[in-house]
């Protein structure tokens, strides 16, 4: 029996999940999100660190009126061990799922000896506890003193990571790799390899309201300028860019000319080169909507998570899995996603990144989600043997 893995205690890994799973962490959930910050802060206090919760950065966003407001998130998590080490890596995890307090599925329920359905056991509660005991492993290994690491948990992935993004590219500064635990891309442990990006906007069309009688050429319609918006944005996709309009909100009473829009889309870049393109195209698509039709156009949002390639050192890190994988018995391969996470923004620091070292499972979003309890370990397993390899030189 390997070494690494008879230290990992899956009875405990399980336990931790099905608590963590009973508790409900929806993004907007703040509650149910200090109540896990606080649970998890306890849990990784097992390692030799420091463990600190970080308030989230002020995000804004666009209401249907047009308005800006400061949108609440909850604080995250970080843990910082041996930060003077030479060699330090970051290992990353969120805490927040897609299910709201008021949403049906906050149950788990077994679906038959090994598998688990429930919020959160795969995307990616299971993850974090994949981590913490990798981690827990690891320091039991004599090559624990050669490595440094930080551990960020954060509370708003599943929103879009805004108000966690500048503490991700501040942990991921000067770090020789990381390590993200989102699901496998394949119940079978497939890791997703390079990723498109996204971005969402949010354009603010301002015109001016009028009678619809009496005065409707003093009006400036912003639905109308909304709509060819819509068609000539929709004429801007392109091979390597595409592009959904997705909501338009405004209008008022039938005989009022409405002066105000809000257009909602979402872009996915293959490419960076593609999203700093399709920034540069927008612009003068605004200015030319604004000119054409006398209306003010507002834009806000943009790309927050860049196309993640897999450069050289980026493939030497899956080349390390794959290897760790077949000396512990477990196949490893991956395939491109067109799914985003918080690796687009890691690799966008130039850091080297496996994003998906966490559990088996499937069906995530969904009130179907599974976690693959078996996996819990067999993933442990592999990452304490990767993290060991880091700690021996692996990626020079
Ligand atoms: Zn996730």
């Amino acid at each position: 029996m390997d070494g690494t893995r008879a230290t990992i205690d899956s009875a405990q890994m399980l336990a931790q999940v099905q608590a963590w799973s009973a508790l409900n962490t929806g993004t907007a959930n703040l509650a149910g999100l200090g109540e896990q910050a606080a649970m998890l802060a306890e849990a990784f206090g097992a390692l030799p660190g420091t463990v600190e919760l970080v308030d989230p950065a002020p995000v804004t966003a666009i209401a249907a009126d047009g308005s800006a407001y400061e949108k609440p998130h909850g604080q995250h998590l970080v843990v910082r061990v041996r930060p003077q080490a030479n060699r330090r890596i970051l290992l990353t995890g969120h805490m927040d799922t897609v299910f709201p307090a008021d949403h049906p599925f906050q149950r788990q329920t077994w679906l038959d000896g090994e598998t688990l359905n429930g919020p959160g056991v795969a995307d990616m509660k299971g993850g974090i506890a994949v981590m913490l005991h990798a981690l827990l492993a690891f320091e039991g290994t004599a090559h624990a003193s050669a490595l440094g690491y930080d551990v960020l948990i954060n509370s708003d992935e599943e929103t879009g990571s805004l108000a966690s993004a500048a503490l991700i590219a501040e942990l991921a500064a000067g770090k020789l790799a990381a390590l993200t635990y989102e699901p496998a891309a394949l119940p079978d442990g497939t890791l997703a390899h390079d990723r498109g990006g996204t971005g969402n906007y949010s354009i603010t069309v301002t015109g001016k309201s009028a009678h619809a009688g009496r005065n409707p050429h003093e009006g400036r319609n912003a639905i109308v300028a909304a709509a060819d918006l819509i068609l000539r944005l929709k004429a801007l996709e392109t091979g390597e860019i595409t592009i959904n309009p997705a909501r338009l909100e405004g209008g008022a009473a039938n005989n009022v000319v409405p002066d105000t829009a809000v257009l909602r889309f979402n872009v996915r870049p293959r490419t960076t080169a593609a999203a700093e393109a399709f920034d540069d195209h927008l612009n003068a698509l605004l200015r030319s909507i604004a000119a054409a039709h006398d209306i003010a156009a507002h834009r806000h949002g943009g790309v927050t998570r860049p196309p993640k390639p897999v450069d050289a050192r980026a493939q030497a890190l899956f080349d390390l899995v794959r290897q760790c994988g077949a000396e512990l018995g477990q196949t490893i391969r991956w395939q491109a996603s067109g799914g985003v996470c918080d690796g687009n923004n890691i690799a966008a620091c130039g850091v080297p990144v496996v994003d998906t070292m966490g559990v088996r499972g499937g069906a995530i979003h969904s009130p179907d989600e599974y976690l693959i309890v078996p996996s819990l370990a067999e993933r442990a397993a592999l990452s304490a043997r990767v993290i060991e390899r880091l700690a021996q030189g692996a990626l020079q």
